[in-house]
């Protein structure tokens, strides 16, 4: 019987536990933390957006899209569902997002706990893995309570996202280091799904506001990216799910990012300025405050006049309705620049971690036999929408299986 230890007791740590009892392994998972799988509790708003009915490779940032859709085909969407409707799990769905029928994602979390006890995976919490060494028949694992020899070891530590800087553990023993030890590289790991600071004033006259529109990040390399959807302005700059979805490129960026914000992405410029300009006409003698009334979203009228330098109490005239109408129209296309992204502890996932290319279709490390890597601490993060816990339950189960098959 294949002895295994997994390091991380989180999603891609349970699933490769589940897939290698499938296959008789005796499992041990070690986790530091004092509760297991504490980060399950916070997805998708405490609703746990487990999957999504149409996962493609293009969905994630990372260096091989092949890899990854190969990973895909091995252990799909469609199988996590059939494999957790096996362990009891009833699901719901809006639209392609698959949520636990509970929209608890307390469930999804006790019933892979159930799950390991019931199938006697040693689960050790609060224990802290100081050093991994790879011996000639296996690997030992030492910490201060003990040292300890498994056949295969699964590093499943995932990354530093939504985690407290006080709830992580030092750089030095956390689980990049443990990689790094084992002869892996470490691209630097940044925050990913997260909000984007930005560096104009400006934007802080409409915080608090939710309002649908369009964001695009311009690299100067280049790169771009763009989503649309509810868009929230915030003290520091925009949040919601389009901004996290580009906030990858912002991230990644060792510069300042160009944003272009677009307040009607379902109009054309000339038809907004066309309407802007008629009603200007209609309000010749009236003041801006009253002209801007049902054009603007009353959340970002602050931040209009504030683009412009306009008083809400001037007058329209002959003189200047073109100029207002094009100031309107130009709320298509609000720039920005980025000042970084937001903080780890604010963050959904991390870009960067250990390189796709140092692992193999199993999941093994291609630096040490009997090493397997699965979940976020491989450089892959994928956009919202249950792409991630996918890529865990998929890279996890792959390693389980990797870690219990392969001699
Ligand atoms: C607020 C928030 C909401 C999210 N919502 C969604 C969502 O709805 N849908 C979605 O698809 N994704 C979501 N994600 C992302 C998703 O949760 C992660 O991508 C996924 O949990 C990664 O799984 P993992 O196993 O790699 O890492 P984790 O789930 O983070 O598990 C890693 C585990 O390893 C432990 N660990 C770390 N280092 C060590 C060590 N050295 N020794 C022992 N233990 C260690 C950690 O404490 C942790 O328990 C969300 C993330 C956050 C932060």
């Amino acid at each position: 019987m294949t002895n295994i230890a997994i390091i991380g007791c989180g999603a891609s740590g349970m699933m490769a536990a589940l897939a290698a009892t499938d296959n008789n392994a005796k499992v041990t998972i070690f986790e530091y933390r004092d509760e297991a799988a504490l980060k399950i509790l916070s997805t998708g708003n405490g609703r746990c957006n487990i999957s999504n009915r149409k996962i493609e490779e293009d969905a994630y940032y990372c260096d091989d899209r092949a890899l990854v859709k190969s990973f895909l085909k091995k252990f799909s969407p469609d199988d996590t569902l059939a494999y957790f409707e096996k362990l009891g799990l009833m699901f719901d769905y809006k639209e392609d997002l698959v949520y636990p029928a509970s929209f608890q994602a307390s469930t999804v979390r006790s019933l892979l706990l159930n799950e390991l006890k019931r199938r006697n995976v040693t689960v050790r919490t609060g224990h802290i893995v100081d050093k991994i060494t790879a011996a000639r028949n296996g690997f030992i694992i030492s910490s201060e309570k003990r040292q300890e020899v498994f056949d295969k070891v699964i590093l499943a530590c995932g990354s530093y996202a939504g985690i407290k800087k006080n709830k992580r553990l030092p750089g030095d023993i956390d689980g990049y280091s443990l990689a790094y030890h084992l002869g892996h590289t470490i691209k630097p790991v940044k925050p990913s799904l997260c909000g984007i600071n930005c560096v104009e004033d400006y934007i802080k006259s409409a915080a608090g506001t939710r309002i649908f529109g369009k964001i695009s990040a311009f690299r100067s390399d280049g790169v771009k990216a763009s989503d649309s959807g509810e868009i929230q302005i915030t003290d520091y700059g925009i949040s919601g799910i389009p901004v996290f979805n580009i906030s990858h490129i912002v991230s990644a960026a060792d510069s300042t990012v160009n944003l272009v914000l677009d307040l009607y992405p379902d109009k054309k410029e000339a038809e907004i300025k066309d309407f802007a300009l008629k009603r200007a006409k209609n309000y010749i003698g009236r003041t801006v405050n009253e002209y801007c009334l049902g054009m603007l979203n009353s959340g970002i009228y602050d931040m209009f006049l504030a683009i412009f330098k306009i008083s809400g109490e001037t007058k329209i005239n002959e003189d200047n309705i073109e100029i207002l109408a094009e100031r309107i129209s130009s709320l298509k296309n609000i720039s920005l620049s980025s000042k970084g992204s937001r903080s780890f502890e604010n963050a959904q996932c991390c870009l960067g971690g250990i390189p796709l290319d140092e692992i193999d279709e199993n999941c093994m490390s291609r630096k040490n036999k009997g090493l397997y890597i699965c979940g976020e601490m491989l450089d892959i993060d994928g956009i919202c929408g249950g792409y991630n816990l996918q890529w865990a339950w998929t890279s996890g189960h792959i390693a389980g299986i990797g870690a219990s098959i392969n001699a």
